[in-house]
């Protein structure tokens, strides 16, 4: 008989968190996937990249392309005496699994793979294309990863009709929240040049904190917009701060300051920019600024597949997903400029990146569920 400890989805998880696979080491986990994939009848494609693992894998030829997305790589353990399991040997206790990688997003590759096995052995001739697109390198610089792959696949017009990014998306319960778009994030490195001097004699020097501040005040106090039906309102952040020698009678000659914007799909880098270089040389600042794109703005539109999921969830944990564009970045940055439609939808997040990271073993299960029968709503004929 047939326990739970034995569910194919629980025990490829555990086999995925035995492997130590901190950005962007993928040790094994795109191997293991693509072997069952190619067991299924998938068409394999192993695209590394420098030191990135990434995977493609097909079934069917037409479209529409349904893709599922996510990453083998994890973010480091943090303090190991912190944990009360060892990280990368998963335990079960009480109904929840522990280890780095649990929630963020091993379970996720894991349910998304016994999905697909079991839609193809009942459905092996569907409609359209059921793909993956894998990588290990989502938690660290995201340039080697799933932004390349979509480069390869646009380039030979290879196209993702639809897309599941198997993030954990769910806040308190399974199937809470699907995320239909993400804010974008852009990044600026503020270097205000003044003259150094000595306190007493200012007239010979030229104080960059008296410089910037009336400017980053500005900028701190501006209402960028008001956001939209589906995005909070753009924010503006300083993260770091920093200017003076320690003495106390130096008038320093240099500031640096860091800040961060996430923004809507009501603003672009563009208007962003401007807005704050004009801000800097209304104040008469004298700087340099380097700029940083993290990701832009993405938002899918409610449409067929974010339907599709969320009759999927209804039907199987009885919950009616909220469509949500809050939290950080993800890999749906780069596909969803390609005109797929993307969502996201996994586990809760609640433990991610956290010491004894853990997902509740049901919500493994029935997340398996989730993605077969959203995967057949889809393409099943
Ligand atoms: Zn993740």
């Amino acid at each position: 008989m047939s326990t739970l400890a034995d569910d194919p989805t629980l025990l490829l998880t555990q086999d995925l968190i035995r492997r130590p696979s901190v950005s962007p080491e993928d040790l094994g986990c795109l191997q293991v996937i693509a072997q069952r994939l190619e067991a299924a009848g998938c068409r394999i494609e192993r695209m590394p990249f420098g030191p990135v693992e990434n995977l493609w894998a097909r079934h069917g030829t037409e479209r529409p392309v349904l893709c599922f997305a996510g990453h083998s790589d994890v973010v480091p353990t943090g303090p190991r005496e912190e944990w009360a399991t060892d990280p990368f040997d998963p335990v079960i206790k009480d109904g929840i699994m522990y280890g780095r990688g649990t929630a963020d997003m091993k379970s996720g590759l894991a349910a998304m793979v016994t999905a697909a096995e079991r839609f193809l052995a009942k459905h092996p001739d569907h409609k359209g294309s059921l793909a993956f697109l894998l990588t290990s390198d989502e938690e660290g610089p995201s340039v080697d990863g799933t932004r390349r792959v979509v480069e390869v696949l646009e380039a030979r017009n290879e196209k993702i009709d639809y897309c599941i990014v198997g993030e954990p998306s769910s806040t308190k319960e399974l199937g809470d929240v699907i995320k239909i778009g993400r804010r974008g994030s852009l990044s600026g490195k503020l270097t205000v040049h003044g003259v150094q001097g000595h306190i007493a004699y200012p007239h010979l020097a030229d104080n960059p904190v008296h410089a910037v501040a009336p400017a980053l005040a500005e900028l701190a106090a501006r209402t960028w917009d008001k956001g939209n039906d589906f995005f909070q309102p753009t924010t503006f952040q300083i993260s770091n701060i920093s200017a003076g020698t320690g003495a106390p009678n130096v008038i320093p000659g240099e500031l640096k300051a860091r800040f961060n914007l996430r923004f809507s799909t009501e603003q672009t880098v563009d208007k962003l920019q401007s807005t704050i270089t004009e801000i800097l040389n209304r104040h008469k600042v004298n700087y340099s600024l380097e700029w940083f794109v993290s990701g832009l703005p993405f938002f899918t539109a409610p449409g067929a597949l974010s339907k599709a999921a969320t009759q999927a969830i209804q039907e199987l944990v009885n919950v009616t997903p909220e469509l949500s564009t809050t939290g950080g970045t993800s890999d749906g940055r780069f596909i969803a400029p390609t005109g797929a439609q993307v969502v996201e939808l996994g586990v809760i997040n609640a433990t991610i990146h956290k010491v004894n990271e853990s997902v509740r073993i049901d919500d493994v299960v029935k997340l398996a569920e989730i993605y077969e029968r959203t995967i057949e709503l889809m393409l099943a004929k």
